[in-house]
């Protein structure tokens, strides 16, 4: 039996971590569940190629930053709520169980070991 639990306290801890984090690259829409990236501070005045080409790459950055996030965040709570569900723990491709030493290091995985390389192909 798993320790429902314990993954449920580790998901809601992880869960507060990457919002205080997404909270520094990007605002919440209550309406969609999305994250919309803000503009970092930019108070330039000088048109500056160099500084201008520096700020497109840190919000390159920051994009691919608040994705990567974002698709943490939305994995956490997709965990919480197979929780909920009565579904945490089972392999969203087989429908078996997922084993447990995968779930310790990872509660978020949606698939067993056996086909933990096809869980990038899920849906987000
Ligand atoms: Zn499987």
């Amino acid at each position: 039996m798993l320790n429902l639990t314990e993954y449920k306290n580790r998901l809601e801890i992880d869960l507060e971590k990457i919002t205080a984090e997404l909270n520094t690259l990007g605002v919440h829409d209550p309406e969609t569940d999305d994250w919309i990236e803000t503009v970092g501070e930019n108070n330039l005045t000088e048109a500056d190629e160099n500084i201008e080409a520096d700020l497109a790459e840190s919000m390159e950055e920051r994009r691919a930053t608040l994705s990567a996030l974002e698709i943490e965040y939305r994995n956490i709570k997709r965990a919480l709520q197979k929780i909920a569900d009565g579904n945490f723990g089972i392999c969203e491709i087989s429908g078996e169980p997922i084993e447990e030493a995968r779930l310790n290091f990872k509660p978020t995985a949606r698939t067993c070991t056996t086909h933990m390389n096809d869980e990038g192909q899920l849906p987000l």
